[in-house]
């Protein structure tokens, strides 16, 4: 068969893969501890769950509607701007899609004509890459190294930057590394976008899932001028233990989201009208349950990443948010004798059951990403089979 060149240049998601292999070997009987996946474990808190169902019961929920969004929804994403970013919305700065994916997907389609470049800081999240190679557009990398606590500075920026750059990613709380920039940083960033009149494109969708006393700032928050420059991604799925429900959402100029609007109408129409009726109640309704989760989340960073550092050759920084360890492994890998971290991770699931997911796909050749989205024992199981596989 032959395929489009578009899509022979693409990997598949490595989470989403890393993940279905676990589930593979899950369904042979293998003993295995899923730490791929970046999802809460919990279930939909239940007031969210019972909006869907009173909206399916209604009848509201059987029909299409706005492709862009319902009206009460994109009301609500203002009202949680007004509480978390302290700003309000009006309807036309906000468009919803099927899960944040889709938006990311749907705004560099707005964006980027083929040759265009996205800075992009490493380690970064899988899908941007490849989501912007598959619309022609190029993908720069700023290199954020652990000893920089995988940050980028407005010097690396100014170097790499050329007259085709058009958008600068910044992933804060970031997935992989749970690390976020303090507003001062945000603030040199921020302005140097400005100055040089490039896009930032703020994925915020860990910006609820911050632990230790640590805090988000949201870029977008900084001056007028910042926030016009950016384009903000969020939904439901992390904070809201939402993920299967499809709902993120954008919010931004006016124009960039009339845009994306008609890229969603005309690919996914709405998303699912029941999961947008769901997002308005886990929005608006009681937040309780969403903290009681986060301090879930903060317990168990505490608990493992003291022991994640006790295998011998891993060595983490300790994340402020999001869900995720992402230890350099390169010590551990030299004395298993391998030179490729994917090849690495791949023994660890054969000869331990411990499912982990390679840094080769977030662009860090020498560590590997650990998600403690999941229950303490599992957590400290899993450790302890890596410290046995070490020292065997
Ligand atoms: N951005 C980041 C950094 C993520 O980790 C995820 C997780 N899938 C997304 C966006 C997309 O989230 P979703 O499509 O589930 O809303
Ligand atoms: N963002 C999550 C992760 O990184 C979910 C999987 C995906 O969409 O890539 O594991």
């Amino acid at each position: 068969m032959k395929l489009s060149k578009r899509v022979n240049q693409l990997e598949a998601s490595v989470t989403l893969a890393a993940s279905a292999r676990a589930k593979a070997l899950q369904a042979q009987g293998r003993d295995i501890l899923m730490l791929t996946i970046g999802e809460p474990d919990f279930t939909t808190p239940e007031h969210i769950a019972n909006a869907a169902k009173a909206a399916i019961d209604s009848g509201k929920a059987s029909f299409y509607t706005q492709a862009s969004g319902l009206p009460e929804l994109k009301d609500a994403v203002g009202t949680y701007f007004e509480s978390h970013y302290g700003y309000g919305l009006t309807q036309d700065e906000v468009v919803v899609t099927a899960g944040a994916k889709f938006a990311l997907y749907a705004f560099f389609a707005s964006i980027l004509d083929a040759g265009d470049e996205v800075i992009i800081p490493t380690p970064y999240w899988v899908s941007y890459a490849d989501q912007i190679k598959m619309l022609g557009g190029v993908p720069v990398f700023a290199v954020g190294t652990q000893e920089a606590a995988f940050k980028v500075t407005v010097q690396q920026l100014d170097a790499l930057k050329t007259p085709r750059t058009r958008v600068l990613i910044l992933n804060s709380p970031s997935n992989p590394t749970g690390m976020i920039y303090t507003a001062e940083e945000l603030e040199a960033i921020g302005n140097w976008a400005v100055a040089n009149d490039v896009l930032i494109l703020a994925d915020d969708i860990y910006g609820r899932l911050v632990y230790n006393g640590n805090h988000f700032t949201p870029i977008s928050t900084l001056s007028d001028e910042i926030r016009k420059q950016t384009l903000i991604i969020n939904g439901v799925s992390k904070t809201y233990a939402m993920t299967g429900w499809r709902i993120g959402f954008a919010v931004g100029d006016p124009e960039i989201i009339a845009a994306m609007s008609k890229i969603v109408s005309q690919t996914t129409s709405n998303p699912s009208a029941v999961a947008q009726y769901a997002a308005i109640e886990a929005l608006t309704g009681d937040q309780a349950p969403i903290e009681a989760m986060r301090v879930e989340f903060e317990q168990r960073l505490n608990a493992i990443y003291p022991l994640v550092n006790e295998i011998p050759g891993f060595e983490a920084i300790k994340p402020q948010g999001a869900f995720y360890l992402f230890p350099k492994v390169r010590g551990a890998m030299v004395k298993k004798g391998f030179t490729d971290v994917t090849d690495f991770c791949n023994d660890i699931l054969e000869e331990t059951g411990v499912a982990v997911v390679t840094g080769a796909g977030f662009g860090a050749n020498e560590n590997l990403r650990l998600s403690y989205a999941t229950d303490l024992a599992t957590l400290v199981e899993a450790v302890n089979r890596l410290k046995a596989y070490m020292a065997k």
